[in-house]
């Protein structure tokens, strides 16, 4: 069965169709969602729901737009639902010099800051990045002490290049919907050369909607979309594709193995 490794089932874009949503996981063949958070508010709703469904994971952090939430109060808060057992990561975190740019240095700092939260907690994180990969692998590099814990790149939009040098921090990639988009070279190529080892698929719904969905709110369920697109571009069979990074999404966010079945 798939797992989306990154999604936002908290987004108001649920709030009609939310429960009916999860209670179809399992019948559209998705076993776990990871469950990703931004902000203060979305810390405490996905943890929440992490707790009220079996299937649904936490991965809670400050998104690099939403750096004015990364306080004392949000540290805690991290820190203590990170010792429940369906808290799996920390994210996503990471820059966004899209919208922007005006408060980097602030940024940075709180990027490095919850990288270093995620390896006190032993926990892997799940990263964001637009327009701003000179200054993240930079980053990296000079933390790469603190990555033990492993991470992954979500939504993937960067060169082989960019894949090689994050693949020697031992950091993961995943796929989402834009992979099927028409004209997706930059990603295809990766795919086509990316390690199966080393991708994880996921939504990010409800944004980036898979084809033929396009223009429709995301679901977790579209994420057999995106395995599909791999299993075209690399050549092997859906059910390798299915297995391979539901393994590969369990090896990296450990915790989500520990729990339910
Ligand atoms: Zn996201």
């Amino acid at each position: 069965m798939l797992i989306d490794s990154h999604a936002h089932l908290t987004d108001e874009k649920f709030n009609e169709n939310r429960f009916d949503i999860i209670s179809s996981l399992s019948k559209n063949n998705v076993e776990k969602v990871f469950c990703v958070a931004y902000n203060k508010k979305s810390i405490k709703e996905v943890f929440e729901l992490s707790q009220k469904f079996e299937n649904i994971y936490a991965i809670i952090g400050i998104h690099p737009e939403e750096v004015d939430d990364f306080d004392d109060e949000t540290i805690q808060l991290i820190k203590e639902y990170s010792k429940n057992s369906k808290v799996i990561g920390i994210g996503e975190i990471g820059l966004d010099y899209h919208f922007r740019k005006d408060n980097i240095q602030k940024q940075k700092q709180i990027f490095v800051e919850q990288i270093k939260l995620a390896y006190e907690l032993q926990l892997p994180i799940s990263i964001h990045n637009r327009e701003s990969t000179g200054d993240l692998l930079k980053i990296l590099e000079e933390n790469k002490q603190f990555l033990t814990y492993g991470g992954v790149l979500h939504c993937f939009s960067e060169s082989v290049e960019v894949y090689n040098i994050i693949k020697k921090f031992g950091l993961k990639i995943a796929f989402g919907g834009t992979l099927t988009f028409k004209n997706n070279v930059t990603a295809t190529k990766v795919c086509e050369i990316a390690n199966l080892d080393d991708i994880l698929i996921e939504t990010d719904c409800p944004y980036l909607t898979p084809v033929p969905f396009r223009g429709q709110t995301n679901e977790p369920k579209n994420v057999s979309l995106v395995a599909q697109k791999i299993g075209e571009i690399k050549k092997l069979s859906y059910d390798t594709i299915v297995s391979k990074t539901t393994q590969n999404a369990l090896n990296l966010f450990t915790k989500a193995s520990l729990n339910g079945n």
